[in-house]
């Protein structure tokens, strides 16, 4: 099965992705991990891309189209996968259609994980995780508050906050990403391939209906 996962930053989309990679043995391919880890490496593109993610900006086109032409071309492509934050803009939507013309794949479903942008801005905002690399805990001031406030319960690391996930770094991706999503909608929707899936509530009860979607689409889950 190959699935595009369209959502804000922080509807959960990422952990939605995976539950669902796992189960149905599936490539989870998250370009925002891909793209972090490129700037923490400091490779060429992450030399290009830092500036960008940093700032909760969309990297160009060009860059991230490239960084996924690349993956695809080789000769160990993703044949299953999930596409989790890919593409974003109409123009990546329509780069990735190439090459997956050129790989003879398909997509058979693209599932928008729908949910308000204070909604967005509330769980984003309270995010705070643990620096420590052997830990990478994650709290939330208002949903699951560290003991102490500030420090982590397992390891006793001060707590930190991902540079994009700040307030107004978030309310500026959720500018970048209303900016783009009507075009990318009616372009998935005009291949009648999108499915919409509130992105509210527990995560058990948004993976139970994003199960039930993909079945009622026919899909094999
Ligand atoms: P995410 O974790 O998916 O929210 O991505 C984090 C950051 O990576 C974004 O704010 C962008 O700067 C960058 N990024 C990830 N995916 C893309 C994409 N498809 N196009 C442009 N920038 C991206």
């Amino acid at each position: 099965m190959r699935l595009i996962f369209i959502g804000p930053p922080g509807s959960g989309k990422g952990t939605q992705a995976k539950l669902l990679a796992s189960r149905l043995h599936l490539l989870h391919f998250g370009t925002g991990d891909i793209l972090r880890e490129a700037v923490r490496l400091n490779t060429a593109a992450g030399k290009l891309a830092k500036p960008y993610v940093v700032s909760g900006r969309l990297v160009p086109d060009d860059l991230v189209n490239e960084l996924v032409a690349d993956r695809f071309r080789r000769d160990d492509r993703p044949e299953r996968f999930i596409m989790d934050g890919y593409p974003r803009t109409l123009a990546q939507a329509a780069s990735f259609d190439q090459v997956l013309r050129q790989q003879f794949l398909a997509i058979d479903a693209v599932i928008f994980l729908d949910v308000d942008d204070e909604e967005i801005v509330r769980r984003l905002s309270g995010r705070w995780s643990c620096p420590n690399p052997g830990c990478k805990a994650t709290y939330h001031t208002q949903f699951n508050p560290p003991a102490q406030p500030g420090v982590c319960d397992l390891c006793h690391t001060a707590l930190i906050q991902r540079d994009d996930d700040r307030e107004e770094t978030v309310r500026r991706r959720l500018v970048v990403y209303h900016q783009n999503l009507d075009d990318l909608l009616a372009h998935y929707r005009s291949q009648g391939l999108l499915h919409t899936v509130r992105g509210e509530g527990d995560i058990e009860t948004i993976y139970a209906n994003i199960l039930r979607v993909l079945k009622e689409g026919g899909l094999p889950c």
